[in-house]
């Protein structure tokens, strides 16, 4: 039969979904409640290989308290609806912020963005769903905390919970996000209050310091499942360092990556280096600049000489001055010769953090035959040194969403993202993040 509703909830009532929409309407107001097609939309996008109809939510509720987010649950309890909680719903790896299946009730806790405290003596932080990494990091810079977030790649309009709740990385030594949060605020699914760890304890200030607490551990049931509504969560945050060095060493052949896991390693086994390395292919670094047409316009995969001539192209524009990396024209249409030769195809990214400032990195020589590396002068930590933001690739300052697929904004339609022209150009990170803020 065919209802108003787009979606409902499976084995609900339209009867029964009605009255548990009023009751949403009645504790978040009229504003925070959307069952329409319009509003929904954003909430159905979805970025894995399935049909969206089987992830069309019924609707999306936003509360923006603890309290609120208690009371919503105990309506779907009520009604049995069941409910897909989102903290910033960025997660354009899994699904955005689309249910994991038809009809649930999408929980967008956006409007929950209060920073609650940052301890820079400790090194902690305690914050709520909604509050994304580039808040955070702004956070740092007006307070002139010296503390450094780790951010994934999408990370100025992702949020370090969401990242957590769905055991994230990011590429300082604090890269691990799960393993780095310390004590978590949860909504039991029958609507009572969780603290986990020393915040289990009456009045403790201990909560963001030490995870353990007394008895089990319970954080981890909490991530990747859905089994609570996570409302609070701590963090502990990285010291900034005197200074790091970042790295690229680029090789020419997909069967390099046996050598280049090898090297490394044991390096990483050792915390020789303490972060992760990324590993990519041209194409993904092609695809972060331009457009696929922008490299090829031919039918069917871009042969493997147009990714050749474009990495190289790539990669000669990557030597040059940022200001001039800034200007896509130039990246369409590359100086003369620009392109000649062969690009290297696979890239290893790092950097390492340093106790102090030294332009030695013995191990990259060790690398295998036929790689280059490029080591880059080491940069001093000082967050708006004027080298530094020449440089660009600087860890701890969250990235703009650089790829096309990234342009998705729940509860609110597309949202416009400039794509920055260079992965390593700082400026330009900053600029998409003016834009998408
Ligand atoms: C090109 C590209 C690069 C990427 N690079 C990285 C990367 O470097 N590192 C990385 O980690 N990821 C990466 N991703 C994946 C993804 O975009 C990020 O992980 C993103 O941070 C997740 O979105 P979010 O923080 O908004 O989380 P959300 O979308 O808010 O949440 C993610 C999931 O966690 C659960 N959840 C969220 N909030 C709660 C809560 N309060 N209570 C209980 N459960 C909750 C839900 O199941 C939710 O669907 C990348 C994606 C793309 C497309």
């Amino acid at each position: 039969m065919p209802s108003k509703y787009i979606a409902l909830p499976k084995g609900v009532s339209e009867k029964a979904f009605d009255a548990a929409i009023r009751e949403y309407r009645e504790i978040l107001g009229e504003a925070n409640v959307f069952t329409d097609e319009g509003h929904l939309v954003s909430y159905s996008k979805i970025m894995i290989p399935d049909s969206t109809e089987n992830h069309q939510p019924s609707a999306a509720i936003c509360p923006a308290s603890t309290e609120e987010v208690q009371l919503c649950v105990a309506v779907c309890n009520k009604y049995k609806v069941p409910v897909w909680p989102i903290s910033t719903g960025r997660n354009l790896g899994y699904g955005s912020a689309a249910p994991g299946s038809r009809g649930q009730v999408v929980m967008d806790l956006r409007r929950m963005n209060k920073i609650i405290e940052v301890d820079r003596e400790l090194g902690t932080a305690l914050v709520e769903p909604g509050v994304t990494f580039q808040q955070l990091y702004d956070y740092l810079q007006e307070h002139k905390i010296p503390l450094w977030l780790s951010c994934p790649a999408p990370s100025s309009i992702a949020g370090p919970l969401g990242n957590a709740a769905d055991r994230g990385v990011g590429y300082t030594p604090y890269g691990e996000h799960f393993m780095f949060s310390c004590g978590m605020e949860v909504v039991m699914p029958t609507g009572e209050l969780l603290k986990t760890g020393m915040g289990g304890l009456p009045n403790s200030n201990t909560a963001q310091v030490f995870k353990w607490g007394y008895g089990p551990y319970l954080d981890g049931i909490f991530t990747q499942s859905n089994f609570g509504i996570i409302t609070k969560m701590g963090f502990w945050l990285m010291p900034a360092p005197p200074a790091f060095k970042p790295y690229v060493i680029r090789y020419p052949e997909e069967t390099d990556i046996v050598d280049i896991v090898e090297t490394l390693r044991p390096l990483r086994m050792a915390m020789v280096i303490p972060n992760a390395v990324v590993i990519v292919h041209a194409l993904w670094e092609l695809g972060s600049f331009l457009k696929r047409a922008d490299h090829y316009e031919g039918a069917g995969s871009i042969p493997d000489a147009v990714v050749n001539h474009r990495a190289a192209a790539e990669q000669a524009i990557a030597g040059q001055d940022p200001a001039r990396r800034c200007r896509p024209d130039r990246r369409r249409h590359p100086r003369p010769g620009a392109g000649r030769g062969t690009g290297r195809r696979w890239a290893v990214l790092g950097r390492n953090h340093r106790p102090q400032v030294s332009e030695n990195q013995p191990w990259l020589k060790s690398s295998s035959p036929g790689a280059t590396s490029t080591p880059r002068s080491p940069i001093r930590s000082s967050p708006h040194s004027k080298r530094e933001r020449r440089r660009g690739n600087v860890p701890g300052i969250p990235m703009s969403p650089g790829h096309p697929a990234q342009s998705t904004a729940p509860q609110g339609g597309a949202t416009e993202v400039s794509t920055p022209c260079c992965w390593v150009c700082h400026r330009c990170r900053l600029r998409a993040a003016t834009l998408v803020g």
